[in-house]
């Protein structure tokens, strides 16, 4: 199991990192949670369990994730804004199943300012309800909507068992909230925003997903339907990596959003509300990485391409090199390549590996000999291909290797998803390649509660979502239970 408790591997040795074995659960955890202590992206905050730090290498991989959704979500017509942490419980309380369905995960003040609440306050675990007092407020007439406004913002939820960016007590996120004024039109953005989250995978993590349904039992608590997004992590477990919820009428009712609509008729507003979380950025690290560590996306890499300087002992030869790095690094700065030159006096060999170890997507290395032919070699991270390229074509070469190098990563990804997607058409069968192989199983699902119910018990693969293409195949018989079935849900185990 990777999700192992963040207290039993605090004292995880900060050495050589282990392989990236993915057929055995603690080898997996020991490689990513060394993987990313060791390239300092995050480190544990033992005094309160479950909660890390994200340290600027991290923090800078998570802006520019940030940007790049940011600017979909501006170009879809959002706008940002900001709204209090501390949510009343009263607020909670009136939508019956979302605090039923956040209830056990809460984190609440109930002391302040030396003295007991009157009534605790929730550090939020989402925030419909206080987007729903305020849309109140603001929502009067047919003319105000659509309202279309999403948050930055940490989120509390008390978690048992924790790992870095997949599953933390506190992490960053996104939040949408959305009033509208049909179904139609609530229904239209949250398959808009599912969109945008594909997009926003695919392009720039270059991880492929699967979008689509999630059945009853898996529904976000007070939505009529979910959606999401999944990814296919290398150890066989599918990775939630994006929701996005048609919430009806529910939360209208509960703080009553209505308006006066086109015909003087007082309705209540369709809402929607969709996140994404750090969590994206911790299935991008054991998607791409390797047994030399992180790989990262070009498109979002905190450091594209990292210059290594060959020492020499001739100064004529020193000089030379210097003037090269100089040249490089204008030249690819000005092409908005995001790059860095590694002076430090360490042996080459060592860098080579910490930058490897990193993730940095290309190595330039820059020495006296190359440079005697007019010329520096460029080490790509995904396969650590090496070429030979002439000191005045790199600005003009270097951007295009970035972008192969992002594709390189989606098929790599993709192919891997492809392989590991079976179909079953018995549950005999069903239950072998979940022992065995794992992985996304594309099976006939009649549609009840107890059918679902009984598949996550004995196998402990849930149905991650009802695809897209699910009636591609026609009608069949369910998987356990053998009634009829026009479907094929998605099924894996999941983080
Ligand atoms: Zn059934």
């Amino acid at each position: 199991m990777l999700l192992t408790s963040m207290a039993s591997t605090q004292l995880e040795p900060s050495g050589q990192l282990p392989p990236k074995d993915t057929s055995d659960g603690e080898a997996f955890s020991r490689w990513y949670i060394t993987a990313i202590r060791r390239s300092e992206l995050a480190d544990y905050f033992e005094p309160v369990g479950g909660t890390m730090v994200i340290r600027p290498y991290g923090f800078s991989l998570w802006e520019n994730m940030q940007a790049a959704l940011d600017a979909r979500f501006k170009a879809t017509g959002h706008k940002n804004a900001y709204f209090p942490l501390f949510v009343p419980e009263s607020f909670l309380r009136r939508e019956a199943k979302h605090v039923e369905g956040f209830a056990p995960e809460v984190a609440w003040v109930t002391n302040a300012g030396g003295e007991e609440l009157q009534e605790r306050l929730a550090i939020r675990p989402t925030s419909e309800t206080i987007f729903g007092h305020f849309y109140a407020k603001w929502i009067q007439s047919w003319r105000d909507l659509p309202v279309l406004i999403n948050q930055w913002a940490n989120i509390v939820r008390w978690e048992k068992r924790t790992v870095f960016f997949l599953r933390t007590t506190e992490f960053l996120w996104q939040e949408g909230h959305t009033a509208h004024r049909t179904s139609e039109e609530a229904l239209e953005e949250t398959m808009r925003m599912l969109g945008v989250y594909a997009d926003f995978a695919e392009t720039e993590l270059a991880l492929p997903v699967i979008r689509g349904e999630k059945s009853a039992a898996e529904r976000f608590a007070g939505a009529d339907s979910t959606f999401s997004i999944e990814a296919l992590m290398p150890d066989g477990k599918a990775l939630q990596a994006g929701t996005s919820h048609f919430l009806g009428q529910n939360f209208a009712r509960a703080f009553d959003i209505d308006f006066l609509d086109q015909d003087g008729q007082r309705n209540l507003v369709w809402t929607t509300s969709w996140g994404m979380s750090t969590r994206i950025l911790g299935g991008m690290l054991m998607a791409h990485g390797d047994d030399g560590g992180l790989v990262l996306p070009p498109r979002v890499a905190p450091i594209q391409a990292i210059i290594v300087p060959i020492p020499t002992r001739s100064d004529e030869e020193q000089a030379r090199v210097a003037d090269a790095v100089a040249r490089i690094m204008k030249e690819l700065t000005a092409a908005s390549v995001r790059v860095e030159v590694d002076w430090t006096d360490k042996r080459p060999g060592w860098k080579f590996n910490e930058w490897e170890l990193k993730g940095v997507p290309l190595r330039i290395e820059v020495g006296p000999r190359d440079l005697q032919h007019e010329q520096v070699t460029l080490v790509r991270r995904d396969s650590r291909a090496k070429e030979q390229v002439a000191l005045t074509g790199v600005a003009a070469h270097v951007p295009d290797v970035l972008a192969d190098v992002q594709q390189a990563l989606f098929e790599r990804a993709r192919a891997f998803r492809d392989t590991n997607t079976h179909t079953a058409e018995s549950y005999d069968e069903f239950k072998r390649i979940m022992q065995d192989q794992r992985g996304f199983i594309r099976a006939y699902w009649c549609g009840a509660a107890e059918c679902e119910a009984r598949i996550k018990e004995e196998t402990r693969a849930t149905i991650r979502v009802i695809p897209e293409d699910a009636e591609a195949d026609g009608p069949g018989a369910c998987v356990c239970d053998g009634q009829p079935a026009t479907r094929r849900a998605l099924f894996a185990q999941s983080y």
